[in-house]
């Protein structure tokens, strides 16, 4: 850190106050309670930049949406095991913040992370081919259990009101949703509270002055 006032040894410092200091801090604490860690950010507050649920799409990456994660094969078939494979890490990721709840790191869970229903909407005969075959192969896997597809005009208008009118009726559309648990970005920031908390230091300095970035 340059500058006078941080002439204190520390055992880690993180640069930048979104959730991976905010995890990571936190699960250096839990290893060796007695890191001295500093957290050092360049804004007026923490988890302002990607983390900050309105800068990011908030699906926490459980490929339910992300199309490209099941490239449709040579021979038509739908590969699945790169959502497969992101959906069982969001699985994981939500054992950490359960664990991180049970801890007392997390008070408000709700406030963190909770479940929104996503929709995946095409247009156009190749993607709504697609979809339906992406639909076939993912909504008979557990993980994707409660998926549900659909190309009824009326039922579209319901689940999408805003996208889906009655205009442009003679393009095929196909849609498929899923209600499923979902982050919705770093809403609140109880692991920071969390981290602040400890003895010895875990402590946010105060914010440098704007457009200045602090280095290690
Ligand atoms: C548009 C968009 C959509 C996304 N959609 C999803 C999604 O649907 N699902 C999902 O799981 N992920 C999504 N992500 C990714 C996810 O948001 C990021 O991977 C995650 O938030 C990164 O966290 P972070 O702590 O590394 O970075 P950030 O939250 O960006 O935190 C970095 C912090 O470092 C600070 N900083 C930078 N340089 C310095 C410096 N020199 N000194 C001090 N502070 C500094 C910044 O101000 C910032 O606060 C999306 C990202 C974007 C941008």
């Amino acid at each position: 850190m340059q500058g006078e006032q941080h002439h204190q040894e520390l055992d880690v410092i993180l640069i930048g106050a979104g959730i991976m200091s905010a995890t990571l801090g936190v699960l250096l604490k839990e290893l060796n309670p007695r890191l001295t860690i500093s957290i050092f950010e360049s804004l007026a507050e923490v988890a302002a930049e990607s983390s900050n649920a309105w800068n990011n799409a908030g699906t926490g990456h459980a490929a339910l949406c992300e199309l490209n994660y099941t490239p449709e094969r040579a021979d038509g078939s739908i590969d699945i095991s790169k959502a497969l494979a992101i959906n069982e890490d969001f699985e994981i990721s939500k054992q950490l913040w359960a664990y991180f709840v049970e801890r007392g790191f997390i008070e408000k869970p709700g406030a963190f992370i909770h479940q929104v229903p996503h929709v995946s909407f095409v247009s156009g005969e190749k993607d709504v081919a697609f979809l339906r075959k992406r639909f076939a192969a993912l909504g008979g896997h557990h993980l994707f259990a409660g998926m549900e597809y659909s190309e009824d005009r009326d039922e579209l208008e319901e689940w999408m009101p805003l996208i889906v009118t009655k205009a442009g009726r003679h393009h095929p559309r196909g849609c498929h949703a899923h209600g499923h648990r979902h982050g919705r970005g770093l809403r609140s920031v109880d692991p920071f509270a969390h981290l602040t908390s400890q003895e010895p230091a875990g402590r946010l300095p105060p914010p440098p002055p704007e457009g200045h970035r602090c280095a290690a």
